[in-house]
């Protein structure tokens, strides 16, 4: 099919998050006009647009969660609420007049390699055809939620909700609420719902190590003070950067450099749980850090409340009107929440990404996904991944990754001069060979947890770097055409 039958685009940006419109805000400052930046959402923000459930906020201080080039005086707590960095994100797409670029309610449903032209053909939901030099997804590592595999599930008769899908006005006082599952989102969710609900049981697999989360209001004349003097700003947001990275140490090297957080969780536990018994059930039996360690002042309270039970007891299966756990007991419920997570190792759904030969990404990465540098994968040219394989973090703002991500792409582009850049197979397999040696002593990899970092089959852990930002950004300074085919495409591209 001749290439105009379809709108071209230099550059599509799948996904309108952090990733997405630190993306697209590179492009233009560039000078890089021809691009748009699809999002199935109605809104701009990604994961912050999606997740609307009670208590929703982030545990990586704002003045380092926020882009680099766009810092934010005003933030109005240290840890900023959804809503707020909802509204971050929407001004900086304004400011940086992103509007025109913007596909919004557009998904992407099928992104095709043509290798005969050298470009991708992408489908959208409305039926629209577009074509593409080169795309980028950032689409985001905990997009897709993970319903968990429960007997009975469908057969509940009340209102079952996963946490991403929360409905804008929920009320639920009166109600007998079951949460299933004790992650970061739960530690949240808990928390906010509890004191309105009849009973909430808290359905816990597995503890977590949970640290104070030191929350605060910024108070107005720090803000002002921020603005009038931006690089006091910068000191407080570096300050928050090197205080996460000397966590790597702990996590890294050896669980014994975690020991003062270790102490410093139980010490929190201890602080906030009176009861010995509901202590001894809270207390995890693993290495901290191997899970993600969660960040809360009002877990524990939440769970020390009188309408509110942790259940350890396995869940058995769902009944039309409660959970029956492996003690026998069913506890009734009439509302059902899914704190499951996210479908981390499986971030593609099959048929979107379909590369030369026609293979799909999502059955190339079907024991889990794998990149080069996170960024570029083989078989899938001028496809260049944000927040890819590896690039998530256990100890600091992923806004890091990104930018040096983005800053990797905008290299290639320029390098690219009209061509079509494919990563070497063996520079992606030694690459992920020397990830994967950094990942085995690791705490992630040998601190005795099962977490969503590593797939749940082949236990490869897919999803975290193993080291220091600093380290990661090194990697990607500069283009290394060493890694990467070079070729023209035949196609109209070549006339250019
Ligand atoms: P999660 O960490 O994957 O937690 C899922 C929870 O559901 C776990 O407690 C898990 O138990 C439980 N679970 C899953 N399937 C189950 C089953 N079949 N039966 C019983 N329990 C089951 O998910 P999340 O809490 O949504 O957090 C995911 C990630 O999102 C976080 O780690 C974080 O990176 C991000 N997040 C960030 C923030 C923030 O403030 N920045 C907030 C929320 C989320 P097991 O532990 O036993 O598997």
């Amino acid at each position: 099919m001749p290439r105009s039958n379809a709108s071209h685009l230099d550059v599509a940006v799948l996904g309108a998050g952090f990733g997405g419109l630190g993306m697209a805000c590179r492009l233009r400052a560039e000078g890089v006009r021809n691009f748009r930046v699809f999002d199935a959402a109605t809104g701009v923000g990604g994961t912050w647009w999606v997740n609307r459930y009670p208590g929703c906020a982030c545990d990586v201080p704002a003045h380092l969660y926020s882009y680099s080039f766009a810092p934010k005086p005003d933030w109005t707590r240290r840890f900023a609420p959804r809503a707020e960095i909802q509204a971050y994100l929407e001004q900086v797409a304004r400011d940086r007049d992103l509007d025109p670029h913007l596909e919004l309610g557009c998904r992407i449903e099928r992104t095709r390699w043509d290798e005969g032209q050298g470009l991708w053909r992408l489908d959208d939901v409305h039926g629209r055809r577009w074509t593409a030099d080169v795309v980028v997804s950032a689409l985001g590592g905990l997009s897709r939620p993970l319903r968990p595999d429960l007997p009975g599930l469908d057969e509940f008769a009340g209102r079952i909700l996963h946490t991403q899908a929360w409905p804008d006005r929920l009320d639920l006082a009166g109600r007998r609420v079951a949460v299933i599952g004790t992650g970061a989102t739960a530690a949240q969710v808990v928390p906010e719902i509890a004191p309105d609900v009849e009973h909430l049981d808290v359905y816990q697999r597995t503890p977590n190590w949970i640290l104070p989360r030191p929350d605060r209001p910024i108070r107005p004349w720090q803000r002002r003070l921020y603005r009038r003097v931006p690089l006091l700003q910068k000191l407080v947001r570096f300050s928050i950067w090197l205080g996460s990275e000397l966590r790597v140490p702990g996590l890294a090297w050896s669980t014994r450099l975690a020991a003062g957080h270790r102490a410093l969780a139980l010490w929190h536990l201890r602080r906030q749980v009176p009861d010995p018994e509901l202590r001894r059930d809270l207390t995890p039996d693993y290495a901290i850090g191997c899970k993600r360690v969660l960040r809360s002042s009002d877990y524990y309270p939440a769970l020390v409340r009188d309408n509110v039970d942790l259940v350890t007891a396995p869940i058995r299966r769902v009944e039309p009107d409660g959970l029956r756990s492996a003690d026998g007991r069913l506890r009734r419920a009439d509302t059902l929440v899914l704190a499951t997570g996210f479908r981390a190792t499986a971030p593609v759904p099959g048929g979107l990404f379909i590369g030369r030969g026609g293979v799909d990404l999502a059955e190339t990465w079907a024991d889990g996904p794998s990149a080069w540098r996170g960024v570029a994968v083989h078989g899938f040219p001028n496809l260049f991944l944000l927040m890819g394989p590896n690039t998530a973090l256990g100890h600091n703002s992923v806004v890091l990754m990104i930018e040096a991500q983005i800053g990797f792409v905008m290299k290639a582009l320029e390098a690219r001069r009209g061509d079509v850049l494919e990563v070497r197979a063996d520079a992606q397999r030694e690459d992920n060979a020397r990830l994967q040696r950094r990942l085995a002593g690791t705490v992630w990899n040998s601190g005795g947890c099962s977490s969503w970092y590593r797939h749940p089959v082949s236990g490869r852990n897919a999803t975290l770097w193993p080291g220091f930002t600093w380290t990661y950004r090194n990697r990607l300074r500069g283009f290394r055409p060493a890694a990467f085919d070079r070729r023209t495409p035949a196609g109209p591209q070549a006339a250019k």
